[in-house]
């Protein structure tokens, strides 16, 4: 008998927490004491990716560090409206493997649905900064084409709910799109691309769980952590939770100039994972998208630390470095 009480953890619920996130550059300096360089301009960068920054993650950003690596991930730069060389608004080309809309098959076996247009949170350096969600979030009830496309390829083996964050749907949303997935032989596995157990834990309720492990499906979940300080309690009970469900958890970060390009910092993550029994899955050089450039360590630089990394940690503990491609059909591992 699963009991149906929210965990004695969760004090407020997911989406009025989502709802009363901070959405302004001035609101987050006031919030946290700090000043930005050149804050018209900073202002600017936000109007272009709005700031969007929950109560529970703000709670783990440190008052008056204007360099703490948990706020360097939200807060808008003047930077950000420097262009660079070598980046751009689409620098994967995915339009090319969007056959259907909300679907994006580009890897083999595996279908990548664009099932939520929203994130919990705004992260400065995200690849889909630019994305057109109008064109490609069908919607509760417009699925069918991207259904009947996974339905006549049995090489489709999996699909991941990706977004946006796919648990910014509701969780009658997630219920009823997971099962018509299941609803298709071939397709063995349900694998989740999410930020909210780390942004929101209170997201982890009964009813999601319901959703997402209800079928007889596989059910992975792909965490998105990029720093230690974001795994506080109450993720941990997240995870916790997420793990007794039955699901796989695993963890991609990426390596972000200023917030995690340290030995300390991907070694703090990387031990806190394990304690975690979070797989250690892949570490992401960024992508070269319009805004980020600023995040940017290069590959000489990337490669050492991870080759530092590789000397001290057993291998079991230890991310693949990898990027995304246009031309390529897998990741590619830079080591
Ligand atoms: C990363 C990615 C996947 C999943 O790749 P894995 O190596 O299986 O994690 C699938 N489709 C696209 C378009 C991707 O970028
Ligand atoms: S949660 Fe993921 S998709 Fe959303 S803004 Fe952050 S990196 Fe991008």
């Amino acid at each position: 008998m699963i009991t149906r009480t929210a965990p004695r953890w969760q004090t407020s619920d997911w989406q009025s927490l989502l709802k009363s996130s901070i959405r302004s550059v001035d609101d987050l300096c006031d919030a946290l004491n700090i000043t930005v360089e050149d804050l018209p301009v900073a202002r600017k960068a936000g109007d272009d990716f709005a700031v969007k920054v929950p109560l529970p993650y703000l709670q783990r950003i440190r008052p008056e560090t204007p360099n703490d690596p948990l706020l360097l991930q939200v807060l808008p730069q003047a930077l950000e409206m420097q262009a660079a060389p070598g980046f751009s608004t689409d620098p994967l080309e995915e339009a090319q493997f969007n056959p259907v809309p909300g679907l994006i098959h580009k890897y083999h076996g595996r279908v990548l649905l664009i099932s939520s247009p929203h994130c919990a949170i705004h992260c400065r350096y995200c690849f889909r900064r630019h994305f057109d969600y109008d064109a490609n979030t069908p919607g509760r009830r417009h699925w069918q084409p991207a259904l009947d496309y996974i339905a006549a390829d049995s090489d489709i083996h999996e699909v991941i709910l990706s977004g946006g964050d796919p648990l910014s749907a509701t969780d009658s949303y997630l219920h009823e799109l997971v099962n018509a997935i299941a609803a298709i032989p071939h397709v063995k596995t349900l694998r989740l691309h999410t930020r909210l157990p780390v942004v929101i834990p209170q997201r982890i309720t009964q009813g999601l769980l319901d959703a997402i492990t209800g079928t007889r499906l596989k059910t992975l979940m792909v965490l998105h952590i990029n720093h230690a300080n974001e795994i506080d309690d109450d993720v941990s009970q997240a995870v916790k939770v997420l793990q007794s469900a039955g699901i796989r958890l695993l963890n991609q970060s990426v390596l972000l100039h200023g917030v995690n390009d340290s030995f300390e910092a991907l070694s703090d993550l990387l031990w806190k994972l394990y304690a975690l029994d979070v797989g250690a899955y892949y570490l992401h050089v960024l992508d070269m998208i319009d805004g980020a450039a600023h995040f940017l360590c290069d590959d000489s630089q990337s490669m050492a630390l991870y080759n530092k990394l590789a000397a001290k940690l057993p291998g079991y503990m230890l991310p693949r470095l990898v990027r995304e491609t246009a031309s390529h059909t897998s990741k590619t591992p830079l080591i």
